[in-house]
């Protein structure tokens, strides 16, 4: 995780603000921990075949961070669901990430 004041890389643990500038991370780790479950919850959906609950999470991690963990598992999701709304949906939000 980054800080989202200064970039610099924030190490694992609980500390309630960056070492490098004091920005208040607390809430900021539980957001990023929150999409991290999502994206666990997705992937353990997707192998057990639930694409739709796969979908649903991989939208909820997506609204939690902007990923693009979040966006593969989504795309694959909507690919599962041949979903022809969605499957444009997530391909445009992973091209956000090419440069
Ligand atoms: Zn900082």
């Amino acid at each position: 995780m980054n800080c989202p004041y200064c970039r610099k890389i924030i190490p694992p643990g609980n500390q309630a603000r960056c070492r490098h500038c004091s920005c208040a991370i607390a809430m900021l780790r539980t957001i990023s921990q929150a999409a991290d479950d999502s994206i666990l919850l997705a992937l353990e959906a997707l192998r057990e075949g639930r694409d739709r609950d796969a979908h649903e999470f991989a939208y909820e991690a997506w609204g939690l961070h902007h990923s693009p963990q979040a966006a593969a598992i989504g795309l694959i999701a909507a690919t599962g669901l041949a979903d022809p709304v969605e499957i444009p949906r997530w391909i445009r939000r992973r091209r956000s990430f090419k440069r």
